[in-house]
């Protein structure tokens, strides 16, 4: 007999979802994680809930201490402290801006991630969960009758045996390399993030999330720049944000500077005037297809190791527990795992036909100038459009509200008319319902 019905590695939201599942079902659950601190977030994420019906099929609720997963059927405690973003603000380079928001929703909900680790780390070590952490999984075996795993931690190496195997080891997985299941797998590019976390912000828009489009943010380099407020990171006195930039691993300039240029020379600099940097993460991300088949042999891939991009937070929740109720079924009904496949098949977004299309081509909005995108951004700049935060339906509703001005563009660009008509080939037919909350233009 085997020391454990089923080994987890990794303990972000999608290995620690597992474990609650495994374990509450009555399985010997061993959890291991290369972090010594679970909960502690190292890698950048902006951490907001990803309120848009149907996103990854599911509808979530956030309510005052849980989060509902109405359609999966199930929820998780959320303790921590949480801001409803009113307003998706994108600002070209010359600061112009195009908003998209709701009458009701928010557009998102930032919340504290530490505080959702916790909790679900606390429930694993109720259920008896075994938990490892600060212990890195360097090899893993898949046999006929078991699986193996390597683990190194400061004392030396040992070896693990269990029946199954699920590998919730983040986005660049290389455990699932291992074992040969990424093979197929086609590789986009990597994306490198940088995030600093200021106090003392002079932010005219402390519930929203803000983006900032073109170059000439960033001091002339490649890439995008984010910044939201932080929940639950000091108590009692004003917002900490997180200035966020992410551009492609191989632009010359460094990261680092962007972030100096932006903060201290961009058009946003007075707001950084009296900040204060307090803390620093990152993150690499290799953008490859999702796995078509997150199954092999006795192991099963759960979250973002098995995604293209990104599950989201919700998404490695909602996979984490599939993934370890296909375990369960095998355990106790001899079922095999094919209900977990055509779950992650069905439901996860960059598996829907053109998906992955539309995220590599969103990155044409590149492909304009800053003084084009100042252009086309003077449209919007005192309208307000419909719309969440979520990078499946993002540069759809941008290339809405651009679309809706392409008569006066036409009449004063042509030749930048046609290249914007490019950038617009898409359908167009729902796009009056979907546009002008207000005009806030009128309304002053
Ligand atoms: C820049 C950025 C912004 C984002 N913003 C949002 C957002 O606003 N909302 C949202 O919902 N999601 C967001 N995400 C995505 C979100 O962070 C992930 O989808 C989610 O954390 C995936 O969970 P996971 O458990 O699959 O992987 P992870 O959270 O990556 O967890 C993997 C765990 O495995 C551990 N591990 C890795 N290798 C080993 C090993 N060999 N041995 C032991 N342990 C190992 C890691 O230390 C880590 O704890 C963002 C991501 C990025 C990069």
């Amino acid at each position: 007999m085997k020391d454990y019905d089923v080994i987890i590695v990794g303990a972000g939201p999608a290995g620690l979802m597992a474990s609650v599942v495994a374990g509450g079902a009555g399985l010997r659950v061993l959890l291991v994680e290369r972090k010594k601190d679970v909960p502690k977030v190292t890698r950048s994420c902006c951490s907001m809930w990803i309120v848009e019906p149907m996103t990854h099929g599911e509808c979530i609720s956030v309510g005052h201490s849980r989060v509902v997963f109405r359609l999966n059927d199930f929820c998780v405690e959320d303790k921590g402290e949480r801001i409803p973003l009113r307003q998706n603000v994108k600002f070209s380079p010359g600061g112009k801006k195009l908003i998209f928001a709701n009458e009701c929703d928010p557009v998102a909900i930032a919340f504290d991630k530490e505080e959702l680790l916790r909790g679900l780390l606390g429930q694993a070590e109720a259920l008896g969960v075994k938990i490892v952490a600060g212990t890195n999984c360097v090899d893993v075996i898949d046999e006929d009758d078991g699986v193996s795993v390597k683990l190194n931690d400061p004392d030396g190496e040992t070896i693990e045996r269990g029946s199954y195997l699920i590998i919730a080891d983040g986005v660049n997985s290389h455990l699932g390399n291992r074992l040969g299941i990424n093979k197929d797998r086609a590789v986009f590019g990597t994306m490198q993030v940088l995030s600093y976390f200021f106090e003392q912000v002079e932010c005219p828009y402390p519930d929203a999330f803000l983006s900032f489009v073109g170059t000439g943010h960033l001091g002339g380099g490649l890439g995008s720049i984010y910044i939201m407020p932080k929940p639950g990171m000091i108590e009692g006195k004003e917002h900490v944000y997180e200035v966020m930039i992410g551009s492609p691993a191989e632009d010359a300039t460094s990261l680092s500077d962007k972030m100096e240029y932006f903060t201290e020379q961009g058009s946003f600099a007075e707001w950084f005037k009296g900040a204060r940097h307090i803390h620093t993460n990152s993150a690499v991300l290799e953008f490859r297809t999702p796995l078509t088949t997150p199954a092999q042999g006795r192991t099963l891939v759960a979250g973002d190791a098995a995604a293209f991009i990104e599950t989201y937070v919700q998404g490695a929740l909602i996979y984490g527990r599939s993934a370890a109720q296909a375990v369960v079924g095998r355990i106790q009904e001899g079922s095999d795992f094919s209900g977990y496949v055509d779950h992650w098949k069905t439901t996860f977004g960059y598996n829907q036909p053109g998906e992955i299309e539309k995220a590599t081509n969103a990155y044409g909005i590149n492909l304009f100038s800053d003084s084009e995108l100042d252009y086309f951004f003077s449209f919007t700049d005192n309208e307000k459009h419909k719309g969440y935060t979520n990078e499946f339906n993002d540069y759809e509703r941008i290339k809405k509200a651009m679309y809706r001005h392409m008569d006066t563009i036409r009449k004063e660009k042509p030749e930048l008319a046609e290249r914007l008509e490019g950038y617009l080939n898409f359908e167009v037919s729902s796009i009056e319902e979907s546009l002008q909350l207000t005009d806030t233009k009128d309304s002053k």
